[in-house]
């Protein structure tokens, strides 16, 4: 009979065998965002639906059709967060974090999209976000760039291009998004369906169409470039000038634009083109209305957040090994006098050797069957404690990688035998990098 429950459509298991992976890739992303300075935020995964809808925008894919939206059973309606900056924005103002002061922070889970699930596209998926409030100038999305360039850096990962886009202040946006309209207007018999409705609601998100057959028609429509106030040109072109100075190479992407309503003069994304379709691992840009927009003071605000399933793939594809650390001790416990033997021996090395991995054998059963799991847990050494040994005070040691010879030794050397072990690399240190 087939299993009766399975996990909800687009939403993954992160199984043991992975879990090494996503966990080095965790690491590596707190340690660069530490060495610049960001502080984590943890927010509630469940905000107010009016809140996603004031920030993304309500003519917006999020917003129109990929939100997990219930109501509360007092009746509000809420929804799982689709992304992480409103609700970071929202976290700010409620606790006063933007008075008078900048803010460099950075968040991470899970959000939600109801989206056709396919490789690098799921409903629950993970990001890790930077957010930068208070500050207005290209500095910061300089800086941005540089910590997103650092992070792929340090995992080891080359493939990734940064295109970088401004999208000018909202009067020169709303000149050009005139300019936008009439170019497709004239020719609406060329556009796809979706396109045809954005003409109406959000014609810039047009240019963000992922339809190869809308590709010329996009290629040849005036540029953002030309259309950007002087002050947004001045932004661009300083910030051009900070990323030349820090060595960090990127594309100018005149179609470049972002899904979500809010942003407004710097827009970055680093895109790949070993994931397939789904190609863009980190998304960002800036976003100065929005603080304003959901009831601040009038703050500039900056960010970008990275995709950790694509992450993890294009870790894996790179043959990054995503198996977790071993044990280094198994102990075999034959009998019920040996079990309480066993637990005092564990819980003493435990406690005199922190580092060390010793996996307790549980569930009974004789020395051939232990030996057996022993064997298949990956352990170095199996320490084995049988009748005689526990008589004794004694334990048995068995390499078990290698043709050692097997020796005793009294229950109390035990915790300095392993540590020579360490330290002659006879037992993997616990931590390879
Ligand atoms: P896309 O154009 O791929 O749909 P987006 O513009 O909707 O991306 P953002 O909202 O900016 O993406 O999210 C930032 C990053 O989060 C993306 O670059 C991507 O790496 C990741 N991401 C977004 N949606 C998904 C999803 N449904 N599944 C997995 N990762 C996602
Ligand atoms: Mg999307």
């Amino acid at each position: 009979m087939a299993n009766p429950f399975q996990a909800i459509r687009g939403m993954n298991d992160i199984l043991p065998a992975e879990s090494a992976l996503w966990q080095r890739l965790e690491a590596t992303l707190r340690e660069t965002l530490a060495a610049y300075g960001y502080r984590e935020i943890r927010l509630p995964l469940v905000e107010k639906t009016e809140l996603f809808a004031r920030s993304i925008g309500e003519v917006t894919d999020i917003v129109e059709k990929e939100m997990y939206t219930f109501a509360d059973r007092n009746g509000d309606s809420l929804t799982l967060r689709p992304e992480g900056t409103a609700g970071c924005v929202r976290a700010c103002i409620e606790h006063g974090l933007l008075h008078h002061q900048t803010q460099r922070l950075w968040y991470a889970g899970p959000m939600f999209r109801y989206e056709k699930p396919q490789k690098g596209r799921y409903r629950q998926f993970h990001q890790v976000g930077a957010e930068a409030y208070g500050m207005g100038g290209p500095d910061i999305d300089a800086e941005l760039i540089c910590l997103s360039a650092r992070l792929w850096r340090r995992l080891g990962l080359r493939d990734a291009v940064l295109q970088i886009n401004s999208l000018g202040s909202s009067a020169a946006r709303a000149a050009y998004r005139e300019r936008l309209v009439g170019y497709f207007a004239a020719r609406r018999e060329a556009l796809d369906e979706d396109s045809q409705r954005r003409l109406a609601t959000n014609p810039l998100r047009i240019l963000d169409s992922k339809n190869p057959t809308m590709r010329a028609l996009i290629a040849e429509a005036p540029s953002l470039l030309d259309h950007l106030d002087a002050e947004s040109r001045a932004h661009f072109e300083r910030l051009q000038s900070l990323l030349d100075a820090a060595g960090v190479a990127y594309e100018i992407n005149p179609r470049l634009v972002r899904g979500l309503d809010y942003y407004c003069k710097t827009v970055f994304e680093w895109v790949t083109d070993t994931l397939g379709a789904q190609g863009t691992i980190c998304a960002g840009g800036r976003y100065d209305g929005l603080i304003e927009q959901l009831g601040g003071q009038p703050v500039s605000g900056v960010g970008f957040a990275v995709g950790l399933e694509r992450l993890v793939a294009m870790l894996a594809a790179a043959g990054q090994p995503s198996a977790g650390a071993p044990p280094h001790v198994y102990l075999i416990v034959a009998g019920d006098p040996a079990q309480r033997a066993g637990f005092a021996l564990a819980e003493r090395l435990r406690d005199e050797l922190p580092d060390l991995r010793l996996q307790m054998h549980c569930g009974g059963g004789g020395f051939k069957a232990q030996f057996r799991r022993a064997d298949h847990s990956g352990a170095q050494i199996a320490l084995v404690l049988g009748e005689n040994e526990v008589a004794a005070g004694a334990v048995a040691i068995k390499p078990l990688r290698e043709t050692g010879e097997q020796l005793t030794l009294p229950q109390s050397e035990v915790a300095a035998y392993l540590r020579a072990a360490a330290l002659e690399r006879t037992l993997t240190p616990s931590n390879p990098d």
